[in-house]
């Protein structure tokens, strides 16, 4: 780690706006929280609604002309390589960052940033493969062609979970097609976004190119609905989601939505119970819960209850909380307060609407703060609030079914469709049951697993659009078509 990097020492890093290259003061400032110290680390811009016009400016002016306006696409390619080649160097240190913001376990931060180079090689090399078609002409004397141009500047709204790369599923693919961005990354967890910036500049992307704004959810409105953005890229809360939808529609801004979710885990009787057990516990523990895929419906055969239930909560009484930086901890804090009061609160709601307690239930007594136990409930309906509201927090329900249709319908009966999983050693269900299932993933005997050339997003109020996998980049473009006349003489010009 070189010395510049900001650790949480007690003293305060301060960052500026990222604007056209460069640091940017800002009038206001606000504090980023260690989840897991519960004090100050970090001190970053409190922007306003002016550094959103200048950061727009900017990334209009990168856009309509100068050297990423001119840049062959191979060129655009090359820069995405060597950020991820900059990325993989700085890996580690970027990892403690985000665990230092967020109180995600550090080495499961340091895998994501190891992996994160993989999304930039992968769309560098879309980048130069990125092509309009020839059309074949139903009209004489004409040649038609298409091309897919770059859709303009991208205003890209993230979450605390996973800054960098919710950012990255947007980015990757837009600067591969050409875009430039405005990036408002949440309030709790803006300084990995920052520290980003400096490596993107590193890599030679132009000024301009990429702009970081940080400040309160009203900053994020601001950019939704300045007419100088083309597109909102948006992971979140689907009602914020719906809130962005709606004020995107006045300019009709193209939007892209990565909503929450209320994901079933089906685990039939035939399946592995020792194998399934850990995956609901992957599904719904790991990054303490706070995840859009988070498993937080365990749908369970009648025969096969009382038996995963008891391995579920053995493996949930000896997960290990503690320090996000602690090689052998295995679920850390909740990463702000307000979200620890939702958990709590929907702890209540649950127990007041008839679910039991096998496991957990409250703040752990030893640690305090921010910390949750691994919460287990059994006797869980599907109409219960606690089946059909996301928590984004370590509380599993559990709701038996009967038979492989009732599976289905319960699995179907939610406003969500981000993803599920079927847990089966038979070949035949385990398709039949996926194909059935609304939402945007289906693991099959797995869970939390993605990748950037799989398409992920969701069904129903999970969101719109995909993001990775091949076509995103298509979803970062325009196309144009272009009619060539070739025969060069006048034509009726009242005739079609
Ligand atoms: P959030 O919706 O509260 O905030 C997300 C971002 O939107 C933040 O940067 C916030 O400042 C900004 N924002 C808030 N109000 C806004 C407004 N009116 N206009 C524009 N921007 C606004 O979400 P969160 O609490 O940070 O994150 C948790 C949520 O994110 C969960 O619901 C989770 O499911 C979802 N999520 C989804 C995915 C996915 O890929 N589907 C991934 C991770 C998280």
């Amino acid at each position: 780690m070189n010395d510049s990097t900001p650790r949480d020492t007690g003293r305060l890093h301060e960052y500026g706006l990222f604007i056209g290259g460069r640091d940017v003061p800002c009038a206001r400032s606000m504090e980023s929280l260690n989840p897991y110290t519960g004090r100050p680390w970090a001190l970053v811009p409190d922007g306003e609604e002016a550094d959103v016009d200048r950061a727009v400016a900017a990334a209009r002016a990168a856009f309509d002309g100068g050297p990423w306006a001119e840049m062959t696409q191979s060129q655009r390619g090359a820069l995405l390589r060597r950020l991820g080649d900059i990325i993989r160097r700085d890996a580690a240190e970027l990892a403690r960052i985000e665990s230092t913001d967020n109180g995600k376990l550090y080495r499961e931060m340091l895998g994501q940033w190891q992996y994160l180079p993989e999304y930039y090689y992968y769309f560098a090399g879309l980048a130069d493969k990125l092509q309009g078609d020839t059309v074949p002409s139903d009209r004489p004397n004409f040649f038609i062609y298409t091309r897919r141009e770059p859709l303009g500047v991208i205003a890209a709204i993230t979450p605390w979970n996973s800054p960098v790369l919710l950012l990255t599923f947007k980015l990757a693919p837009g600067l591969a097609a050409g875009c430039t961005f405005v990036v408002k990354p949440s309030e709790h967890t803006s300084v990995s976004t920052l520290e980003f910036a400096r490596r993107v500049k590193e890599a030679g992307f132009p000024d301009g190119v990429f702009n970081v704004v940080t400040g309160q959810g009203a900053l994020g409105a601001a950019l939704v609905k300045h007419p100088g953005v083309d597109k909102v890229a948006f992971t979140g809360a689907t009602e914020t989601g719906k809130v962005i939808a709606a004020s995107a529609a006045r300019n009709l801004t193209r939007v892209s939505l990565e909503l929450g979710g209320k994901s079933p885990n089906i685990v039939f009787a035939d399946a592995d119970l020792d194998v399934a057990a850990n995956g609901a516990i992957a599904g719904i523990f790991g990054a303490t819960g706070q995840t859009c895929m988070a498993g937080s419906r365990l749908l369970v055969e009648e025969s096969a209850h009382d038996a995963l239930l008891e391995k579920i909560v053995e493996r949930s009484k000896a997960i290990r909380l503690g320090d996000p930086m602690a090689d052998d901890t295995e679920m850390g804090p909740v990463s702000n307060q307000p979200q620890m009061n939702k958990v709590l609160e929907y702890l209540e709601v649950a127990v007041q609407d008839g679910a039991r307690i096998a496991y957990g239930g409250r703040q752990d007594p030893t640690l305090g703060g921010l910390f949750v136990q691994p919460t287990v409930l059994s006797g869980v309906t599907n109409d219960m609030r606690i089946a059909r509201e996301e928590v984004f927090g370590p509380i599993l329900s559990v709701i038996p079914f009967r038979d492989e249709a009732e599976a289905v319908t319960i699995a179907n009966d939610t406003r969500f469709g981000l993803a599920a999983a079927v847990w089966t050693q038979n070949v035949h269900r385990a398709h039949r049951v996926a194909h059935k299932l609304r939402a945007g993933t289906v693991w099959i005997n797995a869970y939390r697993v993605v990748s950037y050339a799989t398409p992920f997003g969701g069904y129903k109020e999970s969101g719109i659009g995909r993001e990775n996998g091949i076509d995103s980049i298509r979803e970062y473009t325009e196309t144009k078509s272009v009619y060539v006349e070739l025969s060069g003489r006048p034509r009726d010009p009242f005739k079609l």
